[in-house]
């Protein structure tokens, strides 16, 4: 038979990340000995898992390990498993694209500092495989799948330029070599100190034995005078199922290495929770709360989920089914003594075994973060800082909770000091008499915000409003009701502060009604309404929308995101005490069809364009018609 090698290219993306990697990334080189251990444990987690249905693919003469082979001659390290192994297409497809949907914010997230800096971050992003390149100048892959017994292994060999190659070769056992041929510099990985010692820092919690062969001196048999060379295979990790201990036998600086090999975080967690429920169902979790957001979180590729085991076998990496999305930031492991070992991710979905954990879990996680808020607020701050955004899309997806993840909501508001915040419930015992809702405004910065014309009639009548910065915002908590109070807009709807006042409105309706009328004629195109404000008190008028509508922040998140959003009317709202309306007024009886009016009925609209931080219509008629109104006024003086 003659083996053919097939030469083929890696995609794009794939050798923009490999060209990163090779020649941006610096520090912390060691943890590519991390993420190809990291491979090998999941290889063998598969492997492991269908050989529970499949005897075929147990092997009792070879027990499940990782092994590190060093060889200082040849200047290889090579990291071989006896896990489930890759076919050919297995290799083309793993090893040769990257799958990432998002590719374009991925390797801009990637050329951050932060990844820069911190290149453990890489494993994040599933590309764990190619940090190999940091260390090593071509990598050589020699595998077989488990279970195609009668088949070949193939071989994957790369360089780390544009191109790859794969080919049939002959390998008896299933699973996957590594071999990486280090660059001249990385030497030192050859050395048993290292490898024990970033085994040690990294790996010490993976379940399957990490071996070495390791050579020493002994006595001789015999002649026990004589020094002999023994080789014997060392395991170099504890293999600790860190959840199954007592809490008291464990170490905080062993809870924060766990988290950090879950996690492929640097940072230690912000909070750690280790509980056994016993009862109705029957299991131990041991999670963490971080404290830095990853990077990802906001990708439809961020894994979610915490790892289920059952009775000590890893069933699944990834579960979703254990976890809410919106607490996707949670890492952590399960081990359920109920759940049968053969179970697959489908019936994960509707187990009841699984939603009264994945219940649990989510009332822990609420709980903690309340305690957080109350007991350690200046933490709870910084937890607020990276992961508030994903907590409140629970207002929106959980509606049984919302309540409680209502009350661990924080808002700057137009009483705050800069970086200090309001809970709802702070709003609401604040809130004046005769108050009924709780008003909001949306805008994409604290300083903007509190100029805007929409505050007026509120600022006047010492009202709070809540401000809210993220994008997300309107649609979440335009709809949230909590304890009896809706979310208000102050830019949509209509606003009327004060029944009181509502004689003096109808007054000034009758007055203007004609001039009201007269503006909307003349901006028909773009307006939909145009009526007597309640929430103006110094500005002549704004735009506003309807209250159902969409929010101006959602609508030019959307527009960047390049969907396309149907024009629509709004409303423009004038304010009766400005004394512009009055001098219009009197134009107006004068002249209905006063050419004067029509400019400046343009002008005001926009006036309006310009207090919600749009642009004129025109720029260069809006400066036109300035200049001339100066001139103008220059030359009555
Ligand atoms: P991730 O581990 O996040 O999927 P990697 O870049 O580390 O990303 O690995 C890419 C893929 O290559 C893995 O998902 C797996 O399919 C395959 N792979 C890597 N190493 C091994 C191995 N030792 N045995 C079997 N498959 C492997
Ligand atoms: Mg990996």
């Amino acid at each position: 038979m003659t083996m053919t090698v097939k030469k083929m290219n890696f995609k794009t993306e794939t050798r923009q990340i490999l060209d990163l990697v090779v020649h941006s990334l610096y520090s912390h080189k060691e943890i590519f000995l991390r993420e190809l251990i990291s491979n090998a444990s999941d290889a063998i987690d598969k492997a492991h898992f269908l050989s529970l249905t499949d005897k075929e693919i147990l092997d009792d003469k070879n027990p499940w390990k990782i092994k590190i082979k060093p060889d200082k001659e040849a200047g290889t390290l090579t990291i071989c498993d006896n896990g489930i192994g890759m076919t050919k297409e297995d290799a083309i497809r793993e090893l040769g694209t990257i799958a990432h949907s998002g590719t374009k914010e991925f390797l801009a997230a990637m050329r951050s500092k932060e990844v820069k800096e911190n290149p453990e971050l890489i494993g994040q992003f599933g590309v764990g495989f190619y940090s190999s390149f940091m260390v090593a100048d071509k990598v050589t892959v020699i595998s077989k799948k488990a279970g195609a017994k009668d088949t070949k292994g193939i071989k994957w060999e790369s360089t780390a330029d544009d191109s790859f190659t794969v080919e049939d070769v002959d390998k008896e056992e299933k699973g996957t070599e590594i071999i990486l041929h280090l660059k001249e510099d990385e030497k030192k990985y050859l050395e048993e100190w290292e490898i024990r010692s970033v085994v040690k820092k990294y790996s010490d919690f993976i379940e399957h034995p990490i071996v070495m062969d390791i050579e020493r001196e002994e006595e001789g048999k015999i002649d026990k005078s004589k020094k002999v060379k023994v080789k014997k295979e060392e395991t170099l990790n504890a293999r600790k199922a860190i959840w199954l201990k007592n809490k008291s036998d464990i170490t905080e600086s062993e809870y924060n290495e766990f988290y950090k090999h879950l996690s492929h975080d640097f940072s230690d967690p912000a909070k750690i929770v280790h509980y056994k429920a016993e009862g109705a169902s029957e299991f131990t979790t041991l999670f963490y709360i971080p404290s830095i957001r990853p990077l990802d979180i906001f990708y439809k590729e961020y894994k979610i989920g915490l790892t289920l085991y059952a009775k000590r076998v890893k069933i699944i990496e990834y579960c979703e089914a254990l976890i809410q999305p919106y607490l996707r930031f949670v890492k952590g492991v399960v081990d359920s003594s109920d759940l049968p070992l053969n179970v697959s991710r489908e019936m994960l979905q509707n187990n009841r075994e699984v939603e009264k954990i994945k219940n649990s879990i989510t009332k822990k996680v609420l709980d903690t973060l309340g305690d957080m808020k109350k007991n350690e607020y200046d933490k709870y701050l910084k937890f607020y800082h990276e992961f508030g955004r994903v907590l409140k899309e629970g207002v929106h997806f959980d509606f049984s909770r919302r309540e409680s993840i209502g009350e661990l909501l924080l808002f700057p508001s137009t009483k705050t000091d800069k970086d200090s915040f309001r809970s709802i419930q702070d709003y609401i015992d604040g809130m004046k008499e005769g108050q009924e809702d709780i008003y909001y405004i949306t805008g994409s910065s604290r300083d903007e915000v509190l100029k805007s014309p929409y505050l007026e009639a509120f600022n006047d009548k010492d009202y709070e409003v809540l401000i809210m910065l993220d994008d997300v915002d309107d649609i979440i908590m335009g709809q949230f009701e909590f304890k009896g109070k809706k979310f208000k807009s102050v830019i949509k709807g209509d606003i009327t502060l004060d029944d009181s006042k509502k004689d003096e409105k109808e007054k000034a309706q009758k007055k203007y009604g004609k001039i009201l009328k007269f503006i909307k004629e003349r901006l028909e195109d773009d307006l939909k309404e145009v009526r007597l404000s309640g929430r103006l008190k110094d500005s002549p008028c704004c735009l506003v929308a309807e209250e159902g509508e969409m929010d101006p922040q959602m609508e030019k998140l959307l527009k960047s995101m390049g969907q396309n959003i149907p024009e629509r009317k709004r409303i423009l709202e004038i304010n009766p005490s400005h004394p512009l309306f009055e001098a219009m007024n009197v134009i107006f009886e004068k002249d209905k069809k006063s050419e004067v009016l029509k400019n400046y009925a343009d002008l005001l609209y926009d006036q309006a364009l310009l207090l919600e931080g749009s642009k004129p219509k025109d720029c260069a008629a809006f400066a036109k018609a300035i200049s001339k109104l100066m001139v103008e006024n220059a030359q009555q003086n």
